[in-house]
């Protein structure tokens, strides 16, 4: 195999015995035809060819097995010219003579397997085209980058042996099978990361071969996707228990008439009342970051003054902070702070920041919320400063994650380990911006966020 100008790798040997006119014809584009027909097909089991790719790539295919198909019977130059063919072949340039048409319909071929072969060099699986035996006869860059250079090597079998043993199996199969039929196996490649892939093989017949067109995609990111979903759905679980136990047992020994003190039946009221206000909370919290992950949850913009509704969370929290204790007030907040953003996230955003710093500053702290402005990154940053307990640094990168709460912290207060993650999906997805933490056991935190000035072609005041 060699590259031919425009990366388009074509076979050197050529099958002895097959002297036909179609077939010498053929021979110089017959390599990537056979794998540009098969990759719909590949694609059509599932194998995830973006839709507008496999469009190109089958109606590229068709058009070249046509115009190939003419060159070969002598009716190419009518034919081209119904056609109206744009690849080169104008309808003015058809000469009446028979051999600048065959030159000129050669050359558009030869164009539009270019094109179709510069098309699956940039595809990100691994596409390759083996005969009945395993021998290579086409590779594209994705199954070098995958598998090892030694599999773009043609005539032998470097691709089929880096494969696992059922991709073999269903090669030898391609004789008896049908054009166009597809095996789909899911395993395992035989690298260091053990990478986990979709192999979908398909039977090719390109005039007497028998070849098998072999697609390969590393679905690792979506397997971790899989994993992160399941484990998304057992913590929650898990986290729905809890408060679910404490209601049941709490109701169980009022219905059984165990209380009998009226004070005490008051109190397990409470309870109950508590358990079920943190259970609507903690399904409020997982319905909206599921709104916003799904896209389902649109932000409504309009002109936000980040600096008047800092002070008026403030306001809103100084009774519970007076309860605890604890010095709240805005520190510094820069005049025309003002970003385009949705008003009621923005403030959901900075009490939860404010109640986080209330729930882990202990009586007597310090909090602080600061308004500026970041001309550089042209945004609002509003912070919250504490000078509680602070966060250790193994933890940061967890922090914003789902259900992730700092060890011991629970002891300190009850939480949903989902605040922070709402709080990011709003300022990150909703609204273009970034969240972020500065923080130091023993010493107290940061929690700060930016939101552009200008968002989404909106501009600020
Ligand atoms: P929670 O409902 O548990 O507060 P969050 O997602 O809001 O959930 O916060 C996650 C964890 O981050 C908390 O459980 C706590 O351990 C830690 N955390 C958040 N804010 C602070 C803060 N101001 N100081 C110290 N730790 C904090």
């Amino acid at each position: 195999m060699k590259n031919e100008p425009g990366g388009n790798r074509r076979v050197d040997s050529e099958p002895a015995g097959r002297g036909d006119a179609l077939h010498s014809r053929m021979h110089a584009w017959s390599l990537p035809i056979a794998v540009m027909a098969a990759i719909p097909a590949a694609a059509a089991a599932g194998l995830a060819l973006e839709g507008t790719a496999s469009w190109i790539v089958a109606s590229g295919a068709a058009a070249i097995g046509v115009a190939a198909t003419l060159l070969a019977s002598g009716r190419a130059p009518s034919a081209m010219q119904q056609q109206g063919d744009a690849a080169g072949a104008s309808a003015g340039e058809h000469a009446q003579d028979h051999a600048p048409n065959e030159s000129l319909l050669r050359r558009a071929i030869e164009v539009r397997s270019a094109e179709r072969t510069s098309l699956l060099e940039s595809l990100v699986d691994a596409v390759m085209l083996v005969d009945a035996h395993g021998e290579t006869r086409f590779a594209n860059r994705a199954a070098s980058e995958m598998l090892g250079e030694q599999v773009a090597v043609a005539g032998t079998r470097a691709a089929i042996e880096s494969l696992p043993p059922q991709v073999m199996r269903a090669v030898q199969g391609v004789a008896a099978a049908r054009a166009g039929e597809r095996r789909r196996i899911e395993c395992e490649l035989r690298d260091a990361e053990s990478t986990p892939v979709v192999i979908v093989v398909v039977s090719v017949k390109n005039g007497g071969d028998d070849l098998a067109a072999i697609v390969v995609r590393n679905v690792r990111a979506e397997r971790e996707a899989d994993r992160m979903k399941s484990e998304f759905v057992a913590k929650a679980s898990h986290e729905l228990r809890t408060p679910l136990s404490s209601l049941c047992a709490t109701a169980e020994m009022l219905a059984d008439g165990e209380i009998t003190e009226e004070t005490q039946r008051a109190e397990f009221a409470r309870i109950i009342l508590a358990e079920t206000a943190r259970l609507g909370a903690l399904v409020d919290r997982m319905l909206d970051i599921s709104r916003i992950e799904s896209g389902m949850a649109r932000a409504s913009f309009e002109q936000v003054d980040l600096a008047a509704l800092a002070a008026e969370c403030v306001n809103e929290q100084q009774n519970e902070a007076n309860r605890r204790r604890t010095a709240l007030s805005v520190g510094r907040a820069s005049a025309g702070a003002i970003a385009a953003a949705d008003r009621t996230l923005m403030k959901q955003v900075i009490l939860n920041l404010l109640s986080n710093a209330l729930k882990y500053t202990p009586e007597g702290g310090t909090i602080r919320v600061e308004v500026d402005i970041d001309n550089l990154s042209r945004s609002v940053v509003v912070s919250v400063r504490d000078n509680g307990l602070g966060i250790p640094a193994h933890a940061v990168p967890r922090l914003f994650g789902k259900f992730y709460r700092v060890e011991n912290h629970e002891r300190v207060a009850k939480g949903t380990g989902l605040g922070l993650n709402l709080c990011r999906n709003i300022v990150e997805s909703l609204h273009g911006g970034q969240i972020g933490v500065d923080s130091q056991v023993g010493v107290g935190s940061r929690f700060w966020f930016a939101i552009p000035l200008e968002h989404a072609g909106r501009k600020a005041a």
